[in-house]
């Protein structure tokens, strides 16, 4: 679906990104791991074109070239942003709006479909992730597992090509944890594309096609979890799972 070749990402002289490459293949998870401060979410906001890389090569499979070397338009970045649909570790719904507000604004604003077909839609995805019976309510009368699947919701409103989780779980009591990653698990059955950063062996053992281990703006090491998350070559991405496991 989309081929990364030499991704940078600086802010002012600090180099967060270096020399990133990555296959993202159609209908597989990708999971991201790696220590606090290594790049992992200013990855995912590159992805979603949150942030503009200073350097490197985007390509997806429909054509699609972006080559940050050169000054990018602005059309290009709203294209590339429209492909795929964000889930935050906050959350970030709109707290002024009902669950299913949220989950229409996307299509109906920016995307200017009408109005009954999104709400039938946003209706279907509510039920999907468990929340038909919450539509009405605001972010603050949900728990944080709720309103993370709100957000689930919402990405998958605008029918991304590439869905998008940075830590998903993380902010929520240990409870909750459970109902998310089984709505992750179900879309990635389904067949979605799916980039995810998270602290998750277990979960990233189940799903993933792909673990990328990241250090320092560097991806240390990548392949299948049997082979990064159980047998890794690497002593950083050793001493990361001994830590975290
Ligand atoms: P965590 O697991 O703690 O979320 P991470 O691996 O996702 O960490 P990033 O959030 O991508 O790491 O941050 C990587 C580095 O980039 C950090 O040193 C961070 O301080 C820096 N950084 C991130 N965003 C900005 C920004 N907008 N301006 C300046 N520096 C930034």
């Amino acid at each position: 679906l989309l081929s990364i070749k030499r991704l940078a990402k600086s802010f002012d002289d600090l180099e967060v990104l270096k020399d990133i490459n990555m296959d993202i293949e159609k209908g597989t998870v990708v999971t991201i791991m790696g220590p606090s401060g290594s790049g992992k979410t200013t990855l995912l906001r590159c992805l979603n074109a949150l942030e503009e890389p200073t350097n490197g090569v985007f390509s997806f499979d429909d054509g699609f070239t972006l080559d940050f070397q050169h000054k990018i338009n602005k059309n290009d970045l709203l294209t590339l942003r429209r492909k795929s649909g964000m889930v935050f570790q906050s959350y970030n719904l709109f707290p002024h709006k009902t669950a299913i507000e949220n989950v229409t604004e996307g299509p109906i604003i920016v995307q200017r479909r009408s109005k009954e077909e999104v709400y039938e839609q946003a209706n279907n995805l509510l039920k999907k992730v468990g929340l038909e019976d919450k539509k009405d309510l605001y972010p603050h009368q949900l728990s944080g597992g709720q309103q993370q699947r709100v957000g689930i919701a919402r990405a998958l409103a605008i029918e991304p090509d590439l869905l998008l989780f940075d830590e998903p779980t993380s902010a929520l009591d240990p409870e909750l944890v459970g109902d998310v990653l089984s709505v992750i698990k179900d879309l990635a059955n389904e067949g979605w594309t799916i980039v995810i950063v998270t602290h998750e062996v277990q979960f990233a053992q189940q799903v993933s096609d792909q673990v990328i281990f990241m250090d320092g703006g560097y991806i240390v090491e990548q392949g299948p979890p049997e082979k990064v998350l159980q047998n890794p070559s690497e002593n950083r991405t050793q001493q990361f799972l001994q830590r975290i496991l």
